[in-house]
């Protein structure tokens, strides 16, 4: 049973919720939190040679977050990074409008998926 990570701001909240849930992704884990620019750093920690780093990590610790864990993998419903590249349809594609603002991330792979559950998550606030 694999599983996708997401994390989200929390306009859009429930739109963005029954588009996973439509297609099949079962909600196990939801909380809303506002990560410090450290916790920021260790969930992003794979881009911190990026130009963009510091910026990202600013942003996601600007507010709330709503994280989310879901049974199921995929990154479809999300769409290409650039919301100006992302097909309409998608959660991007539809809700964002600039790639340094882009909504929602979701996780990268199964294995990916699982390290971020593990970070955002404490073992007792999974289903
Ligand atoms: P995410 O990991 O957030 O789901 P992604 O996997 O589509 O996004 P990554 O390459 O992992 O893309 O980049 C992580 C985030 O960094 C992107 O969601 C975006 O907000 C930001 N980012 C990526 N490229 C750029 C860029 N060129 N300029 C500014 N921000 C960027
Ligand atoms: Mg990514």
């Amino acid at each position: 049973n694999e599983r996708t990570f997401i994390a989200i701001k929390p306009d859009r909240i429930a739109e963005i919720i029954s588009r996973f849930e439509r297609k099949g992704f079962k909600l196990v884990a939801i909380k809303i939190m506002v990560p410090s620019k450290e916790f920021a750093q260790k969930h992003y920690h794979d881009l911190k040679d990026r130009p963009f780093f510091n910026g990202l990590c600013g942003f996601l610790s600007s507010g709330p977050v709503i994280a989310m864990g879901f049974i199921k993998y995929g990154r479809k419903l999300i769409g290409a990074t650039d919301p100006q590249r992302s097909e309409p349809g998608t959660i991007r594609g539809d809700l964002a409008v600039v790639v340094g603002r882009n909504i929602i991330h979701g996780s990268d792979g199964p294995e990916t998926a699982k390290d971020e559950i593990n970070l955002w998550f404490k073992p007792q606030e999974l289903v």
